[in-house]
């Protein structure tokens, strides 16, 4: 077998039914792909988009005169949710 430029990139030239297969399969994932970029920057986009829109106040945790105090009973959860976006996005490490 020797380096061909039969656009499959795998270095060989496969016979002929087996080229177009793997052509398609080729074709098929790189459009799978694409698909899955654009999914992920709609919801790249959303979470930023989510970010931007909640309004998280600065902690203020009473627990230790009585836990779970308001603070935390209010907005540990959602603070917790931002870190993680945060994450993920990239903004923390
Ligand atoms: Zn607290």
């Amino acid at each position: 077998m020797s380096a061909s430029n039969d656009g499959t990139g795998f270095g060989f030239s496969p016979p002929g039914e087996s080229r177009k297969a793997i052509k398609e399969l080729i074709e098929w994932l790189q459009g799978e792909n694409e698909a899955l970029k654009a999914e992920l920057a709609l919801a790249k986009e959303l979470l930023e988009a989510w970010r931007d829109a909640v309004n998280i106040p600065r902690t203020n945790c009473s627990c230790h005169i009585s836990a779970p105090c308001n603070d935390c009973y209010e907005w540990a959860s959602l603070r917790e949710t931002a870190e993680h976006t945060d994450r993920l996005l990239g903004v923390k490490p």
